[in-house]
């Protein structure tokens, strides 16, 4: 896939690849800032997403701009937000993983657009598929790994934080790890792969 922007955000919209196209109301593309440093990714849209069409909106997307501005982080600025599939699973149940193998071309072309110095995937979900490993995210947490050359760091879903809130400081924990991390990676310290 070799697609700039435009005709990326196009090929989305227009996509019937899967089945979660019969039951969207919108596809839910990715957010912010197209040359950030940073890139969260999550799972899947859940209800409020796909209505809106925007990614993290509702508790889980509040919950998510806190832990962005724990780290002086802000959506839309050096900071860009997607998921692993572009259209919400029925009932919010997990996508598939067909669905993920499909949508990934474009999770990957998205990337490779952005150039991002690390990732950040946010809940077991999208840390498996991204890493094409069926591991815990308590294994996986504390380490950078990669993606197709880029480096990624696992934390909680902040869908799942709502639910556990003690897991909070565990999630808290990555971020500093992860800031600790893009410094070495923006000072060169440390190799990108
Ligand atoms: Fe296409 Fe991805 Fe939506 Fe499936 S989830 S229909 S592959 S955009």
């Amino acid at each position: 896939m070799r697609m700039a922007w435009p005709e990326l955000k196009s090929a989305v919209a227009m996509c019937r690849d899967c089945a979660l196209h019969a039951r969207r109301t919108n596809t839910v593309f990715g957010v912010g800032d197209e040359e950030a440093e940073w890139v969260f990714v999550g799972e899947g849209p859940g209800a409020d997403e796909d209505a809106l069409g925007d990614p993290f909106v509702g508790q889980a997307g509040k919950l998510l701009d806190n832990m962005l501005a724990a780290i002086q982080l802000k959506r839309g600025h050096n900071v860009y937000i997607c998921n692993v599939v572009k259209c919400r699973p029925p009932g919010n149940r997990n996508p598939e993983p067909e669905e993920m193998q499909k949508c990934g071309p474009f999770l990957q072309r998205q990337i490779e657009l952005i150039g991002p110095k690390l990732i950040i995937a946010l809940g077991r979900i999208a840390a498996q598929n991204l890493l094409a490993r069926d591991a815990s995210i308590a294994s996986l947490r504390g380490r950078v790994h990669e993606y197709k050359g880029v480096p990624l760091i696992v934390t909680y879903h902040p869908a799942y934080l709502l639910r556990n809130l003690p897991d909070k400081a565990k999630a808290l924990e990555d971020l500093c790890f992860a800031v600790a991390t893009m410094q070495r990676l923006q000072s060169g310290t440390i190799d990108p792969t």
